[in-house]
């Protein structure tokens, strides 16, 4: 009985140890688009600290999205501004980079949304068949029948109408169920604000973190952008991302900086 038992416990032990590699987590890697054309550089001194942090600093801010590679499958971060924008449309489209790489709008399965502002949400009608993910406040204030000064609600329309797949994030979402991409609940800049936490094996964890830090001085000082939604939330977000960054010594990628861009390489190149 006993020997019938351990040779039982050595087999177990085989087959889980043969089963493992089947179950290791998909290759991660990580892209960057340019979606918007950047402006001149502005004072920051003021609409961007409520503390008057920075002098007379200027700074350029540039408009990323990012797609994310898990095993076949594809998500896109944040989807910049509208090709019609004034001044500061892309240059490229989304459909268009990504028809770069031989990928078409309906292989995305999710579109991740950091906040409902028009610089992160111009293009994601391109995505009629992805699910969004997006911070279940933002998605209330989107889908209000009012929707507020600066909520950029038009674009998702499908999604308002129900026609579209969407899910709306109280919490973390841990969103292939492997703990490789993770949207991160970072409230203040907007009501539902996330971030995304991406897990590359090689140059390790990363953060894009959304509009929840604008430049580096920003997450330096707790210089909030006066027109944060709320202050108390985004220093405590802030605080959340760099006490993430130390603990996984990940690397945190502000997409608006420009002095961040060279963190990742130029498109079509993937960060693994
Ligand atoms: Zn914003």
């Amino acid at each position: 009985m006993n020997r019938t038992l351990t040779i039982l416990a050595a087999g177990a032990t085989l087959l889980a140890g043969l089963a493992a590699p089947a179950l290791a987590a998909p290759e991660v890697s990580l892209a960057r688009f340019d979606c918007g054309t950047p402006q001149a550089p502005v004072p920051v001194n003021q609409r961007f600290s409520d503390t008057f942090a920075y002098g007379e600093l200027k700074l350029q801010f540039v408009f990323s999205c990012y797609l994310i590679k898990h095993g076949d499958d594809y998500l896109l971060w944040d989807t910049g501004h509208a090709m019609t924008m004034p001044n500061v449309a892309p240059k490229v489209s989304l459909v268009d980079y990504l028809a770069k790489i031989d990928l078409k709008p309906d292989q995305i399965k999710y579109v991740g949304i950091s906040h409902y502002h028009a610089d992160h949400t111009g293009q994601v009608a391109s995505f009629p068949k992805a699910t969004v993910l997006i911070g279940a406040k933002d998605w209330e204030a989107i889908s209000s029948p009012k929707p507020g000064t600066g909520v950029n609600f038009k674009p998702f329309e499908g999604w308002i109408k129900g026609e579209n797949k969407l899910e709306a994030l109280a919490l973390d979402k841990d969103v292939f169920e492997d703990g490789t991409v993770i949207v991160l609940r970072t409230p203040g800049h907007t009501p539902g604000h996330s971030s995304l936490l991406v897990k590359l094996a090689g140059m390790g964890p990363v953060i894009l973190s959304g509009d929840a830090i604008h430049f580096r001085e920003n997450a330096n000082s707790t210089g909030v952008p006066a027109f944060n939604y709320d202050r108390a939330q985004t220093v405590a977000s802030v605080e959340r991302l760099k006490n993430i960054a130390t603990n996984l010594k990940a690397t945190i990628i502000i997409q608006h900086d420009a002095r961040d861009v060279e963190k990742l390489p130029v498109f079509p190149a993937f960060a693994k």
